[in-house]
């Protein structure tokens, strides 16, 4: 046994044990098909409806081909980092894709959502900077913050009174002109960074952006907002909804994953050009790691390219005819506002995880959302529609959850 010198071994058992006794022990369970509406999980076919492969991208043939291809033309690997010398082809086809499907002039893109998002927040402010996050906010911001440095805030979900507080607040704390530690770099204004997703993960409920931005812009902070869960699925040619909102020049920092709607891999962050010149300088997760394999990064530009046509408006039509047949079925009033993430509240863990393996048994793949995904004590299960689920195969969910007592 490693570390039984030091009973490290031991001491994680235990961790392990107490994770477990609060319903809070996870465990990878192996797939052994592709990502669709039915997976093989440990020898079982269920009926899969936790993937944020929203359009159902992740197994289409337009993608598949453009990775295969990819790997032909360009390898299997990427070499080095970007600035050494694995900027590839297909990395700046992605990026023109991306820049022309936000309507922005420049767009880097990075491993994955998480790393832009930390390499991204990191390079924006540090110490004599102030963040301001949404509390609802994903892991990979609110990780980015701490990392960063700056004095971090946090503002109740959506709620523009207490964003106004803490915005008054930072302007009072600021120190009109600081000098950072790099010599190199001139003295400059403490900055406020707002940070927002567009789409909420886990609640499936939007931010209100138009406020968000008449507040931030009178306070002269900057806005970053995360549309991970929005991207290929709202506004024109699922642009998102800083583009349906018409904010686009008035954002200064989007971001997104091409691992959700765009059936890929990877992520991104779309602004000005000064934006992303300063990124690929100062984003030490871009700077400092091995630029994506060439066929994620052609996959993903299929992917953003099929989003964009009139075979993506066509999927969307078919996910939200899916979201409108499960709330129909489950006797929901329609929500002016449709979501492919429909959270149903549990509450404890243990019990989420309960219902969950009772849906297990019904062969209904939904999985128990618990800490620290979410706070304490608000688990849920978390159910995502996809266009590529059938009509008949919402009904069998709408049945297994009726019989699991979480009627709607
Ligand atoms: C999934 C997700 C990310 C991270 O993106 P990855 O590409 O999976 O690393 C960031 N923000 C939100 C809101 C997400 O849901």
């Amino acid at each position: 046994m490693i570390g039984s010198v030091n009973d490290f071994d031991a001491e994680l058992n235990s961790r392990l044990a107490r994770l477990r006794a609060d319903g809070l022990r996870r465990e990878l369970r192996r797939v052994d098909s592709p990502q669709s509406p039915l997976i093989r999980v440990d020898d079982r076919e269920l009926l899969n409806f936790s993937s944020n492969d929203y359009l159902g991208l992740a197994n289409h043939p337009v993608l598949k081909a453009a990775a295969i291809d990819a790997v032909k033309t360009h390898g299997a690997g990427s070499g080095s980092a970007r600035l050494i010398c694995g900027s590839l082809a297909p990395h700046h086809e992605l990026e023109l894709a991306l820049a022309d499907f936000k309507g922005l002039p420049g767009t880097l893109s990075f491993a994955s959502g998480y790393m832009a998002a930390v390499g991204t927040i990191g390079a924006l402010v540090g110490k004599e900077d102030v963040v301001v996050i949404d509390k609802l906010v994903h892991a990979s911001i609110v990780d980015a913050a701490r990392l960063s440095g700056a004095k971090l805030r946090v503002f109740a979900h959506n709620d523009l009174d207490d964003l106004a507080g803490i915005l008054a607040w930072a302007d009072r704390v600021k120190t009109p002109v600081a000098t950072i530690d790099a010599p190199a770099i001139a003295a400059r204004r403490s900055r406020t960074l707002v940070i927002t997703e567009s789409i909420f993960s886990m609640d499936g409920d939007a931010a209100p952006l138009r406020e968000l931005v008449t507040l931030k812009e009178k306070h002269g902070a900057w806005l970053m907002v995360d549309e991970a869960h929005s991207t290929g699925l709202y506004g024109t040619n699922g642009r998102g909804l800083i583009a349906e909102a018409g904010l686009t020049d008035r954002v200064e920092i989007q971001m997104g994953t091409l691992g959700k709607a765009v059936g890929a891999a990877g992520g991104f962050i779309s602004g000005s050009r000064a934006l992303i010149d300063y990124l690929v300088n100062r984003a030490r997760g871009f700077v400092f790691s091995t630029a994506p394999v060439p066929a994620a990064a052609a996959a993903a530009r299929a992917g953003i390219e099929l989003i964009a046509s009139p075979a993506g408006d066509d999927l969307r039509q078919r996910l939200w005819q899916r979201v409108a047949g499960l709330q129909a079925l489950r006797g929901a009033v329609p929500a002016g506002f449709q979501s492919a993430i429909i959270p149903v509240p549990v509450g404890d863990e243990t019990r989420a995880v309960e219902i969950a393996t009772a849906l297990r048994e019904e062969g209904i793949h939904v999985p128990a959302i618990r800490y620290p995904t979410v706070a304490r004590g608000r688990a849920r299960l978390r159910v995502t529609l996809t266009a590529a689920h059938s009509e008949d195969q919402v009904k069998q969910l709408a049945g297994a959850l009726a019989r699991v007592g979480l009627a709607g």
